[in-house]
């Protein structure tokens, strides 16, 4: 099928990025055959379908480097206790009591409410990283098949830790590895480990080896808070990413997801090993853990890329968020314009080169059809010059219209297509009462 998205102003992206006014993007199936003047494709596409894209500016769909689809049902609950006064009560409160209260069809629906939301924000590619230690056998399938129900991309891991026994979650996180292989460019997989601070060298030996084998990487909290960075000077005698390093989660195909708590050795030995990080500004700040060292890490020539962890599945308000964030945090107003949206929109395309094997985040012909279309009326000029003064001011605002992913609309005139939004919110809202009640229970 060949799609004609005409009449609005085409942001290409990429390494020569173009402002089209009056701009088309023509896609054929899977692929985008033809960027240019909306007259000129007319012509040259005379039968394809169209989408009228007046008053909307046309972006390659956003990727989300960092994702936790089963924090969902934790939205609006009451924790039981005492408000967490740290990082490690957060998790021991909080996290890894919603991981453990999951049922089947709740890692179902955890996973589709943030995939509705994916779309709506235009997100068509997410890395998440999945835990659900009451049930973790074909817990991964089941986000698969959300996923692929949903339409986008993803690459999917399970979280193995040591926190409810010695290896839990690898045998899961194996046999997904094991039958995604390579992958379709629509799901990838990733070995998925906690933190250091939860996995003990006998495990991470194992998980290490069972990546290299398959040769995926490992997707990895990495001194988040500085408990992580204490635990592992204390056990083994040197920070967090040099004990990682040394069992081998390192490498170009690894994530290293915060990174707080890191010094000048570690973003060193990161860069010198390739090793991909992703900041997730809005859940720093929601944890109160700290200011992940972002200049020193770019300054290294590290990928660094822009995640959620969870907190929500808009990438422009994390965009945001984190150019916010850096100037307060350095007190210059100088800094972090021209870094925040690299981070997403430079940065996150080539984490996802890495695990998809496909170059997303730009509209070039050839390239997956992957598009979110929002409605915006630019009040000044808006070129290739001060595109980011756009995306920073006046599109982290703007309401996405349309999102397409591997050539298919799956949402238009803001309705979602490839999903039942009402049904799927009104079954997460019976379900998570009683997932809030089994919560509660391991709490008492
Ligand atoms: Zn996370």
């Amino acid at each position: 099928m060949t799609i004609r998205f005409e009449n609005g102003i085409i942001v290409t992206l990429g390494s020569k990025s173009q402002v089209l006014w009056n701009g088309a993007v023509v896609t054929e199936n899977e692929k985008i055959i033809a960027v240019g003047s909306s007259t000129e494709l007319q012509q040259r596409f005379p039968d394809a379908e169209t989408v009228d894209c007046t008053g909307k500016i046309v972006l390659p769909g956003f990727i989300c480097a960092h994702h936790h689809f089963y924090s969902t049902m934790a939205r609006g609950m009451a924790i039981p206790g005492e408000p967490a006064s740290n990082f490690m009560e957060i998790l021991e409160r909080l996290w890894w009591k919603v991981d453990r209260a999951l049922t089947e069809e709740d890692i179902t629906l955890s996973a589709q409410v943030p995939l509705i939301e994916c779309i709506r924000n235009g997100t068509t590619t997410v890395i998440d990283h999945h835990a659900s230690p009451g049930t973790p056998d074909g817990s991964l399938d089941l986000i698969e098949n959300a996923v692929r129900q949903a339409g986008i991309r993803a690459s999917l891991c399970y979280e193995v830790s040591d926190r409810n026994g010695m290896g839990g979650g690898i045998r899961e996180n194996e046999r997904f590895i094991k039958k995604v292989g390579k992958g379709d460019g629509q799901i990838a997989a990733m070995m998925g480990l906690h933190a250091s601070f939860t996995l003990s060298d006998e495990t991470l030996e194992t998980c290490v080896g069972i990546a290299k084998d398959a040769g995926v990487g490992c997707h990895v909290h990495v001194a988040e808070d500085l408990a992580d960075r204490e635990d592992a000077l204390q056990k083994y005698g040197m920070p967090t990413v040099q004990r990682l390093d040394k069992m081998g989660a390192s490498g170009e195909k690894s994530l290293f997801i915060h990174c707080v708590h890191i010094d000048e050795s570690e973003m060193d030995l990161i860069a010198a090993t390739k090793t991909g990080v992703v900041h997730n500004p809005e859940s720093n700040m929601n944890n109160a853990v700290g200011v992940t060292p972002l200049l020193p890490l770019l300054q290294r020539n590290i990928l660094v890329g822009l995640g959620t962890d969870g907190m929500s599945s808009k990438m422009l308000s994390q965009m945001r968020a984190a150019y916010l964030l850096h100037r307060l945090a350095t007190r210059d107003p100088r800094v972090a314009f021209v870094e925040a949206p690299k981070l997403l929109l430079e940065n996150n395309p080539q984490i996802a080169e890495r695990q998809f094997g496909i170059r997303l985040g730009e509209i070039t012909e050839g390239h997956p059809a992957d598009l979110a279309i929002l409605d915006y009326q630019p009040p000044t000029v808006l070129s290739e010059a001060n595109f980011l003064g756009h995306l920073i001011f006046g599109l982290v605002d703007a309401t996405v219209d349309t999102t397409v992913c591997k050539g298919k609309i799956l949402m238009q005139g803001k309705k979602i297509l490839s999903m039942d939004e009402q049904r799927i919110t009104a079954r997460s809202r019976e379900l998570a009462p009683q997932m809030w009640q089994r919560l509660a229970a391991l709490s008492s």
